[in-house]
């Protein structure tokens, strides 16, 4: 493709589609070297429409056949091109018949229908359709859907698509054939078919009107025992769901189908989701509790999207963050009622703040509503998704819980089987309160993380406290001129000095107040405060902003002490950490000794300590900020000295609290996974505190913890202490005990698809198990495939993204072993080399000698032929 032939797609460009569609039906006959596909679509000019021609996206096919009403067209009758086919002249009402042939069996992008090991399955979200049928492949375009599937009966005995199945019989030729029937409109990017050999887990949920839905999870045979965690997740989802929002689920089955080769996590196809095989299976011997956590919350979100997402979805790609953010801030919700409020939070804004915020400030940087996009595959993105769901957040902060709730159900009933806007979604929540948002659309139109200054003054006399606050936007490489004013809700606490939350005079004596920052800059004076307090700002992180205030270390170690919001607990001591770590990058820099302040252990000691918290909590407290959220904070990132520096600190915790944390170990050892709570949270923060303990032990240079992890190893009775102790042994330096439980992991599980992705990610991530050669020898095994992406992740995307020391090594080796893969995966899967070239867009972070040697990989993969326009967009963005 030439670079003039890419075109760039605008919001402002939207038109409505002139031909509706009132119904669709669809036949797929499957064989072994491809497939024939047979569409009928029953067209129907739209009544505000004069377009005598129709245009229908088509890619990658071979038409067989076509023909309006009884009339076949010739090749002169339609004008076929790269992405579709134009008829000039079609009538106002009419039935279009259309025959292609696709090759399944050798689709490795996994767009369109493709065949996953035997099994085939499609992935049409977001412009996958097209490479089935000839179709208006846009969200706007909704109809009911009915699909027959045939193939033979003894290698595809499961035949499903969306909706309930209406008609299944035997043809000839030992083939068979099921019909399935959508009653609800919906767009083609939620069209799904599955065709296998597959187990089906069944259960059966009651709805809150009496309903019974069947549900069912289909996965390959082997995989049968590792169902009932989804099921359960499933179940919870729908409950929680009729509770908290009054949504009901619509048809009479809800399948899920486990699929290995998946370039996303899960897709909501309607009635039909397709998962990822990492996001939905699981049992205690092959899943650690953070894989169980990220199960119950993906099967939540695409659960949830029956109703955000399907019933009402997005008018085009650019309202994406309409059906995600939502989603993501309903699921974040859900996972916070299951398991604790204030972790998933620290979770989630830990996330952002690294990831999102990155990505906010660098050439890729775009609002939650896109203006523009050459690629939209290139636009799942965490501004999308997480900023997204943040910007719903903060609606329902400033509405509080019963007016957002009046908000949605306005939302749904109104829109319910249309395709709308971000704007429809805010006007709705405007309505019910009275409240004008005019101002707050400026989140999703403008991109870039807002800072926002505050500093304080207290009038002893007057007893009077002033807080002032400034905010403002950097403009970014990817912004064109001035920002408006954010509106921003701040939400913020006093604290006397005896610990206690001071009653706000302000807010009718509430001790927590959401203060909105809407202009430049505002001061906000309190009355009648005795003495001055310490500003607690930013509680539950209300909006997605730097904010920086000047704290003292005291200030700092009062509020971890102190604040009644437990996110800013935590908060403050991730901000006493991040002192502390850049003290000690200087003094790498300077080459001097690194020394880390005695009082700095004492707080560590009191964490280790606290019986009164939650363990999941303290756990959060024992954590360092990340390798990358140093990166993202520093104005020039000093990768060798950030790592060091983190390493000294958790080597001098270690050897200083050596009796502490082994008490810590010892005392969280002993929590069976095999009861019925074994699974509950309080059990999972149990072995994480315990892995915890056991990881900051291991990183001193006494070997007592290898010999601890060892144990642990060999007697771990499930996979979350078999996989913290792989890990401690392979980061621990000992390379022959690295290697032992390495290799007996290996013999031990490499017939399962997820463990073997867990045991290559610990060696990838790892600085001192894995330098270049490492990974190359990893690359090499047979195990790696390049074809699957969850292999592409688990070693080439664990390298580069967590194993930051190695792939930043100097001599560039690394950045340009990325590029050789982005390179190679260009002509294989678009959408993975896409999503690989992440690290190499960073480049304006590093020293010069390092921007130099990440701008060749970038210039080298820009150089190549036939670049797909998923890579180009983004080697292009990123180019200077
Ligand atoms: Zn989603």
């Amino acid at each position: 493709m030439s670079e003039s032939s890419v075109k760039t797609i605008y919001l402002k460009d939207y038109q409505a589609p002139a031909f509706e569609l009132e119904q669709v039906k669809l036949t797929f006959r499957l064989f072994e070297d491809g497939a024939t596909v047979l569409s009928v679509l029953n067209f129907k000019r739209c009544s505000d429409k004069n377009e005598q021609a129709l245009y229908l996206h088509g890619e990658d096919l071979e038409l067989r056949a076509i023909k309006i009403n009884d009339q076949e067209l010739s090749e002169e009758d339609y004008q076929l091109d790269s992405e579709g086919m134009t008829i000039p002249y079609v009538p106002a009402e009419f039935v279009l018949t259309c025959e292609t042939w696709i090759k399944p069996q050798d689709n490795k992008r996994l767009e369109g229908l493709y065949k996953s090991s035997s099994m085939f399955c499609t992935q049409c979200e977001a412009e996958g359709f097209r490479r089935i049928t000839f179709y208006p492949d846009r969200p706007d375009v909704m109809t009911v859907f009915q699909t027959c599937i045939e193939a033979d009966k003894n290698l595809y005995p499961v035949l499903l698509s969306n909706g309930n199945p209406i008609e299944s019989g035997d043809l000839s030729d030992g083939r068979h054939f099921v019909t399935w029937e959508d009653p609800f409109p919906k767009p083609c990017y939620l069209f799904a078919l599955v065709a296998g050999d597959l187990y089906c887990q069944e259960g059966i949920f009651e709805t809150c009107s009496g309903r019974k839905v069947d549900l069912r999870i289909f996965v390959d045979h082997k995989n049968a025992n590792k169902c009932d965690y989804a099921l359960d997740s499933l179940k919870r989802s729908m409950k929680w769901d009729e509770e908290v929002y009054g949504r009901e689920y619509d048809l009479d089955i809800f399948m899920i189908v486990a699929v290995d080769d998946f370039n996303m996590g899960a897709m909501e196809n309607k009635g039909l989701n397709i998962f990822n095989s990492s996001c939905v299976l699981a049992n205690t011997q092959t899943a650690t509790d953070m894989a169980y956590q990220r199960i119950e919350a993906i099967v939540a979100h695409e659960y949830f999207h029956n109703w955000s997402g399907n019933r009402v979805t997005c008018r085009d790609w650019f309202q994406l963050s309409l059906k995600e953010g939502f989603t993501v801030f309903r699921d974040a919700e859900f996972s916070a009622d299951m398991n604790s409020r204030v972790v998933k939070r620290i979770e989630d804004v830990n996330f952002l703040r690294t990831a999102q915020f990155a990505e906010d400030a660098g050439p890729m940087s775009h609002p939650v509503r896109p203006a523009s996009y050459m690629e939209i595959s290139n636009f799942y993105t965490l501004t999308v998704y997480e900023k997204g769901a943040e910007l719903v957040r903060m609606l329902h902060t400033l509405l509080g819980e019963a007016q957002f709730r009046a908000g949605s159900d306005l939302y749904f009933d109104r829109h319910d089987g249309q395709a709308v806007t971000t704007e429809d979604f805010v006007i709705a929540m405007s309505e019910v309160s009275g409240r004008d948002f005019s101002q707050f659309q400026n989140w999703y139109d403008q991109g870039g993380t807002p800072e926002v200054k505050v500093s304080s003054s207290y009038d002893a006399d007057k007893k009077q406290y002033s807080l002032t606050f400034t905010q403002s936007c950097p403009i970014g490489v990817a912004d064109s001129g001035e920002k408006q004013a954010f509106h921003i809700p701040i939400t913020l606490g006093l604290i006397g000095g005896n610990g206690e939350d001071l009653p706000l005079s302000i807010a009718d004596g509430q001790s927590s107040w959401v203060f909105e920052l809407v202009d430049e800059t505002e001061t906000v004076t309190f009355e009648g405060v005795d003495s001055e307090p310490t500003p607690s700002l930013l509680r539950n992180f209300s909006a997605p902003v730097k904010l920086s205030y000047d704290y003292s270390d005291e200030q700092l170690l009062f509020l971890m002490a102190h604040d009644s919001d437990g996110f800013n607990r935590w908060e403050a001591g991730q901000t006493l950490s991040l002192r502390v770590l850049q003290t000690l990058i200087q003094q790498y820099q300077n080459k001097e000794t690194l020394v880390l302040p005695e009082r700095f252990i004492e707080v560590f000691r009191s964490i280790v300590l606290n019986k009164e918290l939650d363990k999941a909590i303290v756990c959060k407290l024992l954590m360092l900020p990340a390798e990358s959220y140093l990166i993202e904070l520093s104005e020039e990132a000093d990768v060798d000295a950030i790592h060091h520096s983190r390493e000294f600190v958790r080597a001098e915790l270690s050897t200083a609290l050596r009796g502490e944390l082994e008490a810590l170990y010892y005392a969280n050892a002993n929590v069976n996974i095999n009861t019925s709570t074994g699974l509950d949270f309080v059990a999972m923060s149990q072995r994480a505190l315990k892995n915890m303990a056991l990881s900051l032990l291991s990183a001193s240079p006494n070997k007592q913890a290898v010999i601890l992890a060892k144990q642990q190893f060999s007697t771990a009775t499930n996979m979350t202490d078999s996989h913290a102790a792989l890990s401690v042994l392979v980061n621990s330096g000992d390379d022959s005990a690295a290697h032992a439980a390495l290799s007996e992991f290996y013999d031990k599980w490499h017939e399962d698809a997820q463990v073997l992705e867990q045991w290559f990610s610990v060696q990838s991530a790892s600085a001192s198990l894995t330098d270049l050669e490492g990974l190359k020898k990893l690359i090499a095994l047979p195990d790696f495939e390049l074809s699957n992406p969850n292999k592409v992740r688990s070693v080439i995307g664990a390298f580069c993204q967590q194993n930051l020391v190695s792939f930043h090594h100097e001599s560039g080796d690394a950045y340009a072993l990325l590029a050789e893969y982005i390179i190679k995966l260009d002509d294989l899967n678009p959408q993975i080399a896409s999503r690989l070239m992440m690290p190499l867009t960073r480049w304006r972070k590093f020293n010069t000698n390092r921007q130099a040697l990440m701008l060749a990989q970038l210039k080298r993969i820009h150089g190549k032929d036939n670049l797909s326009k998923d890579v180009r967009e983004v080697v292009e963005k990123s180019l200077p």
